[in-house]
């Protein structure tokens, strides 16, 4: 059997075939989307027609739809901007509404404006299944309305795929007239995303997280959401993001989105029925593994379709990845290292996990390109990797 399979789609997911030949066809057309010649119009009309599909796929007006660089940026420009802006029209409003189990791309931006612009940061937290309640965002802005800046939750976590109650926190929010930022990189291709349903004012998708290129992404901006941009340069993008649009990268994001919000009712399912075929056979293998966030057979709507979070007693998650690895199985441990110390992660220690606990997570995430083939190579060469991963943690803690 081949025993070669990549579970590691929501660190970034493959470029589909289709994307990779209209970037390189794009490529090879060049121009500039703000230049006045030819080449530059017909650069700014394949801009223009993607600015359109990217809006059909995600629920928006064209005009609401800023391309950035990915992730990372939008997150950066949705929340140090709308900050800035909110604090210089009432220098009252320094306070951020934020979830504890976000991404980095938006702890790491608060972190900044505590840091360096006087805001201080009111915690959204989770349950044990890693969900927040709107009631506690409805507590937490209503001790003083008036000094809320923002309100910054993601769709969808990464490490354990928990979808969060977006819409309802959107509604408190509004109810103040307090803005609403969501990341949903993780959600795009995954679940249903509108962003006018929704109700967010900003929303951060990236691209190669459904199939297009990396380093490419958008930041959905309701026409009325003021922003303070974090860059200056060319004015593109509403003013809101200067810098020469990446062509090739937004026209390959474009088909990327129409493609996998296409079928995405069919999708979910497939993808669903891989994760619980996964799980279940991890379940069963009488390891005492445990299965991280909400698990309902067939669920859709409280855990990404794609993810499956375990966490293994009695392991380290990173020898684990390592023999994993090395047995041909592509995953991840969800959380990064610091200093090339492997940390646990903050998301599950924010879900009431232990630390100890939260040593032994895996995370195998599907995506486009997963088959049945991926799992059972994943579910045959998990047990050898278990005992020899607790064979090296019991021997390193022998010999303290
Ligand atoms: N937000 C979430 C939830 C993510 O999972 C990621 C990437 O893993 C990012 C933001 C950053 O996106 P990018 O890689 O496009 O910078």
């Amino acid at each position: 059997m081949n025993s070669s399979a990549y579970l590691d789609h929501a660190a970034t997911t493959p470029t589909r075939p289709e994307v990779v030949a209209a970037i390189s066809e794009q490529l090879v057309a060049g121009g500039n989307a703000s230049s006045l010649h030819t080449v530059g119009r017909a650069a700014r009309k394949v801009v223009e027609e993607s600015r359109e599909a990217v809006a059909r796929a995600l629920g928006c007006g064209p005009s609401e739809v800023v391309f950035t660089s990915g992730g990372t940026e939008s997150d950066n420009l949705a929340v140090k901007g709308t900050f800035w802006h909110r604090r210089a029209q009432d220098p009252r409003r320094t306070r951020v509404l934020v979830g504890t189990t976000e991404h980095h791309a938006v702890l790491d931006a608060v972190e900044h404006l505590v840091d360096h612009d006087g805001a201080t940061v009111d915690w959204i937290e989770v349950d044990r299944l890693g969900r927040s309640d709107p009631a506690q965002v409805r507590e937490l802005i209503e001790r003083d309305p008036a000094s809320v800046a923002l309100v910054s939750m993601m769709w969808a976590n990464n490490e354990v795929g928990t979808i969060q109650p977006v819409a309802d926190v959107a509604a408190v929010a509004h109810e103040h007239g307090i803005p609403m930022h969501t990341d949903a990189v993780q959600a795009v291709g995954q679940v249903p995303v509108d962003f006018t349903a929704s109700g967010a004012d900003l929303l951060t998708a990236s691209a190669h997280k459904f199939g297009g290129p990396l380093g490419a992404g958008v930041l959905l901006a309701r026409r009325d959401a003021a922003l303070t941009p974090i860059t200056h340069g060319g004015g593109q993008e509403r003013q809101l993001r200067s810098g020469t649009l990446n062509t090739p990268g937004i026209r390959g994001m474009a088909l990327a989105a129409s493609l996998a919000t296409q079928d995405l009712p069919g999708e979910q399912d497939r993808l669903a029925a891989l994760r619980d075929k996964l799980i279940r056979g991890a379940l069963d293998l009488g390891l005492d593994i445990e299965v991280t966030g909400a698990h309902e057979v067939g669920n859709v709507s409280a855990r990404l379709a794609g993810n499956a979070h375990l966490r293994v007693p009695g392991c380290d998650g990173d020898s684990l990845l390592y023999l994993l690895d090395a047995a041909g199985i592509e995953c991840s441990t969800g959380s990064a290292c610091q200093a090339g110390v492997p940390q646990p992660s903050h998301v599950l220690l924010a879900m009431g996990i232990s630390e100890d606990d939260a040593r032994g997570a895996l995370r195998l995430t599907l995506g486009h390109t997963s088959t049945d083939a991926d799992v059972a190579a994943f579910l045959e060469a998990l047990p050898a990797a278990v005992e020899r991963a607790r064979r090296a943690r019991s021997a390193s803690r022998g010999g303290r």
